[in-house]
């Protein structure tokens, strides 16, 4: 057995093993096969992990911002130097294409540049006689031992929207990784022991939701950061609140791209394409509901199947692939529920991913368009997380807006005009948090803030960007007069 077949946590600066009875089974789904185990640690695990994040925190923390952005620079480096391994990993366990990893693992190494800018973000401010002779000063200092919960979506990428700035804000870490990929996260972990971080500054907890409801509930954890479906987010929220602790959790989505009769469909289709079908649809930012605004709905809709048509599904790994399987025979089932589903509840289908030959080991999907669909359907309301599109038709912005209004979820949004004046409206009403306009997949950079509203977002701070120094650190001011 390769090492990697049996996980093993990380904590206090070792590799050790987890206490776990029990275990979850890695796949490829590419090729349906178990690549490896992650044990489901225990309350104890969790505890030890702690442990060691608070025996960490009073050095990090004392610890010049310069000397802690070093070895995120040194992170980085390793980063850069491993690129094309991370993605191999992310592509066997997670089953996007190979360039799709590529493209993961570069918005991760953006994550670790902008943290690197920590001792600038990490300034003050201050005012001299706030009364005579008083002078004021706000620092930022760090909170303590802060904790990640992450999806399975974006294993090398989720993980590092939180600890680089976790860590170089001088708090210490534990991340505990989707049971489903284990393996890419537990690779970073293998460049971050090379990065001169003191033992105990990060650990890593594989496990599942035992973990996680133990993160929440532990009294020496001071910030949580969740990224996951709707209802795992809310309950996190709420639990991790209750106990007191800064929370940010980030929940699921469906996605409305709005197509008006102005667009320049052939620069358009092919962007709205890569938006529903890219990760086989497995993104939070993904297109879900297709909306052809008025005359465009039979162009858009018939351009659409030519394009779900015409993709190559496969293997990830191997070259001229475009779309990949699900994550899980689990999860292709339900998603192929929802095909019995739309056509049982009355929507057309299309184009039917069923039909399609895939390869016959693995968990695919074949990319999928319903038309007619009405938001009281499920494939109207519920976020599928798989390559099916839902066409719904409607008259005017007006009815667009209204229709995404009132789905629950708002986490991204975009609009397909060449009118200023349609996409300003849309950007000004929507109520996404992310909005792309002519653009297919609304993910900000490093630099800006990341998250939904409403059922897709539960807290205040976002991730990373400003709001990451935000949420990592707590302001202290001091008023100061001298005798
Ligand atoms: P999930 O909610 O099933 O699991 C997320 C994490 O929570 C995992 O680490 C899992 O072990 C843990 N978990 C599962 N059940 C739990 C429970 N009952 N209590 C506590 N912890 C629990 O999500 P997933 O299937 O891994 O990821 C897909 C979801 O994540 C989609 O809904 C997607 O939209 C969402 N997502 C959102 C964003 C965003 O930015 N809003 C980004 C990526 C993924």
């Amino acid at each position: 057995m390769s090492e990697l077949q049996e996980l093993r946590n990380f904590i206090g600066g070792r590799w050790t093993a987890a206490g776990a009875t029990e275990h979850v089974e890695v796949y490829n789904p590419a090729r349906g096969v178990v690549i490896a185990r992650t044990p489901l640690s225990t309350a104890r695990d969790v505890d030890a992990a702690v442990r060691a994040a608070a025996a960490a925190f009073p050095g990090w923390s004392q610890t010049p911002p310069a000397v802690r952005a070093r070895t995120m620079f040194a992170f980085k480096t390793r980063l850069e130097e491993h690129v094309e391994a991370i993605a191999r990993l992310v592509t066997t366990e997670h089953g996007k294409t190979l360039d799709e990893a590529r493209g993961s693992v570069r918005r991760a190494i953006e994550c670790v540049e902008v943290a690197c800018g920590a001792p600038s973000m990490l300034m003050g401010a201050g005012l001299e006689n706030i009364a005579p002779g008083v002078d004021c000063t706000v620092m930022r200092q760090p909170l303590g031992v802060c904790a990640a919960i992450a999806p399975f979506n974006f294993p090398a990428m989720v993980p590092l929207w939180f600890l680089p700035f976790a860590v170089v804000c001088g708090n210490t870490f534990v991340l505990k990784p989707s049971e489903q990929v284990p393996l890419s996260q537990a690779r970073l972990f293998e460049l971050l022991e090379t990065c001169d971080l003191p033992p105990g500054v990060v650990n890593l907890v594989n496990g599942g939701k035992a973990v996680a409801e133990a993160i929440c509930d532990h009294p020496g954890i001071r910030a949580v950061s969740f990224v996951g479906s709707t209802a795992v987010a809310r309950s996190v929220y709420q639990r991790a609140t209750h106990a007191g602790k800064r929370v940010q959790a980030l929940g699921g989505a469906k996605n409305f791209i709005v197509v008006l009769p102005d667009a320049d469909l052939d620069r358009a289709m092919p962007i709205i394409a890569e938006s529903f079908y890219g990760c086989a649809g497995e993104r939070c930012l993904a297109g879900s509901v297709l909306v052809p605004v008025g005359p465009s709905h039979r162009e858009v809709r018939d351009r659409m199947v030519a394009a779900a048509e015409s993709l190559t599904v496969g293997d990830g790994l191997e070259p001229g692939v475009q779309m990949g399987p699900v994550i899980s025979a689990r999860h292709r089932d339900r998603v192929l529920g929802y095909l019995e589903r739309g056509v049982a509840e009355g929507a057309k289908l299309v184009a039917d991913g069923r039909r399609r030959k895939l390869p016959a080991e693995g968990f695919f999907v074949g990319p999928t368009v319903f038309d007619e669909v009405a938001p009281s359907m499920s494939l109207g309301r519920d976020e599928i997380f798989g390559p099916v599109a839902a066409v719904s038709p409607v008259a005017g912005l007006d009815e667009a807006l209204r229709m995404m209004d009132a789905h629950p979820n708002a986490n991204a949004a975009s609009i397909f005009t060449s009118s200023g004046k349609a996409a300003r409206e849309f950007a000004h009403r929507a109520t996404a948090s992310m909005v792309g306009v002519n653009i297919g997949v609304a993910a900000p950079m490093a630099y800006f803030p990341f998250g939904g509203a409403r059922d897709s977002f539960f807290g205040d701070l976002k991730v990373h960007g400003r709001d990451a120094f935000e949420f990592y650190t707590d302001k202290k001011v001091t008023i100061s007069r001298w005798f």
